[in-house]
């Protein structure tokens, strides 16, 4: 008797020294939205609590899917493309995205462009009805894409947030609108899901969550904090060439994103087509490169950036990470030929996965 109640006061000794924390059980959860599965995993201080935070993610996804997505009809994007050259009233989430967007358009000097998207029904990559235009009408298409013809009208506005930190618009205020020549269309796609993914980190931050690792369809990853541990989140970066993953990359309040000819693409006669298209062209960019994956604490970046860069190719896209380290992002490049560059700043959190090791990485200064 006396012996186990020894045990039990050294037990209680023990965990007051090391403060005996508990692996918290995560919380999961799956949506299919803006055309892909996403999965969260959230860590919290109690399942109910870890629940409700889960809920409030769950719906903002459903939100952001709702007015972002090309394909949804009431959608505020879809609005603007249906109306004919007159302005739009949009929601703040679609107004933030697009001028966070539209900067990266021009600081990618339009290698990201997100009016591509005539061109991108034009292949067949929405509908999945694929086929090979013309060069005639590559050639018109080419002329419908221009990011510098969107006008944003951003009013000057603060709505107060509702209980579910969204805006509570039931006061009448006047709303940002968007105005895009008749022909013209908007696809979000290469930056929906960045956005998408910091607004649901930032909403798990707010609502005291301090290791989540959010997963928008494999090619976006946000991680908040670090694992309950205390070690970085490991995420796989996939082989463009195949099914494995050729590296890992360790995160802690980044987010990563991949753009890769390999995510979607169909075959003709022998060749090749894949959805990141060349504005310039209309066509499927051919820039050496098979992948890119960005790392960065925006999400947003991390998006627009790996489609741009996929688009620039391998010598303009190390050039680019160069000139603009206020967009503070790492790089991994991967050509067609196989070969894997990554950026200086990126070296200490990345290793080559199993299988992978006797690759050759050169690090782009
Ligand atoms: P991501 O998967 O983020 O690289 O984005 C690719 C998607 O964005 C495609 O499926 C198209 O819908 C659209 N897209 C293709 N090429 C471009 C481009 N150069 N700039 C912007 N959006 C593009
Ligand atoms: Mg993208």
């Amino acid at each position: 008797m006396r012996k186990r109640l020894l045990c039990i006061l050294l037990a209680a000794l023990l965990c007051a020294l090391t403060g005996c924390k508990k692996t918290p059980e995560p919380v999961e959860f799956s949506t299919f939205a803006m055309d892909t599965l996403m999965s969260v995993t959230v860590y919290g201080k109690g399942e109910k609590e870890t629940q409700r935070v889960q809920d409030r993610l769950a719906t903002k996804i459903r939100r952001l899917d709702s007015l972002l997505s090309v394909i949804n009809e009431d959608s505020d994007v879809n609005r603007i493309n249906q109306a004919g050259g007159a302005p739009v009233e949009v929601e703040d989430h679609t107004a933030q995205l697009l001028a966070a967007a539209l900067e990266l358009c021009e600081a990618t000097n339009g290698a990201l462009d997100i009016t591509a998207y005539p061109a991108v029904k034009a292949w067949g990559f929405t509908g999945e009805k694929y086929r090979v235009p013309s060069p005639v009408e590559l050639e018109e298409l080419a002329g419908k894409i221009d990011y510098t013809a969107v006008e944003l009208g951003l009013e000057s506005h603060s709505v107060p947030a509702g209980p579910d930190g969204e805006p509570d618009w039931t006061d009448p205020v006047k709303r940002d609108t968007v105005t895009l020549p008749a022909g013209m269309e908007l696809d979000l796609g290469a930056v929906a899901k960045g956005y998408t993914g910091d607004q649901l980190a930032e909403l798990a931050r707010g609502n005291g969550i301090s290791s989540a690792l959010l997963n928008l369809g494999q090619s976006t990853i946000v991680a908040v904090g670090s694992k309950p541990n205390g070690s970085p989140w490991r995420v796989g970066v996939r082989d463009p060439a195949g099914e494995g993953y050729f590296a890992v990359v360790e995160l802690e309040d980044m987010a990563m994103g991949t753009s890769g000819g390999y995510q979607r693409f169909f075959e003709e006669d022998g060749i090749t087509y894949w959805h990141i298209l060349d504005p310039e062209t209309a066509a499927p960019a051919r820039s050496g490169l098979s992948s890119v994956t960005v790392v960065a604490p925006s999400a947003l970046t991390c998006d627009g950036l790996s489609t741009a860069l996929f688009v620039m190719g391998l010598e303009r896209g190390a050039q680019f990470w160069r000139d603009h380290p206020e967009l503070e992002f790492e790089a991994i490049l991967v050509t067609e030929d196989g070969e894997i560059y990554c950026t200086a700043g990126l070296t200490d959190r990345f290793s080559l996965a199993e299988g992978y090791k006797d690759r050759e990485v050169t690090v782009l200064e």
